[in-house]
């Protein structure tokens, strides 16, 4: 059995972190060096190493980590165009991913640029 991700400890209630969110399929938490004044983290409940990796099968989980951010952006008071929010995933090094466990960010509460850095 491979060593459970960080994300995992915590889904599983081994690392304490508040979750702002859970359903069957993910959970969501607040990003420990937040780079927005919202940031949060939406991750699925099975482990998924990145988005390219996810099969035919995470279809469901996939769509479950977009309906669940837009649930947090309403329960935030942010679901509207005037505030508004930004999702990211990163795969790969060129992206800047750190954690092997597929999580789109949730990023809101600054004026955010585009194109990203
Ligand atoms: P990424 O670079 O896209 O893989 O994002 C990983 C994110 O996980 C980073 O923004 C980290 O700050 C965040 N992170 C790492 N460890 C924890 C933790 N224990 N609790 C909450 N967020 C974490």
């Amino acid at each position: 059995m491979p060593e459970k991700t960080i994300f995992q400890k915590i889904i599983d209630r081994e690392i304490p972190a508040p979750l702002v969110y859970e359903d069957d399929l993910v959970a969501a938490f607040n990003d420990i060096a937040p780079q927005a004044p919202v940031h949060v983290l939406i991750v699925p409940k099975k482990l998924i190493p990145r988005v390219g990796e996810a099969a035919a099968e995470d279809q469901a989980a996939l769509g479950a980590l977009l309906l669940a951010a837009g649930r947090i952006a309403e329960k935030l008071g942010i679901n509207d165009t005037g505030k508004g929010f930004r999702l990211v995933i990163n795969h790969g090094r060129d992206a800047g991913e750190s954690v092997p466990h597929l999580h789109v960010h949730l990023l809101a509460g600054r004026p955010m640029e585009w194109p990203p850095g």
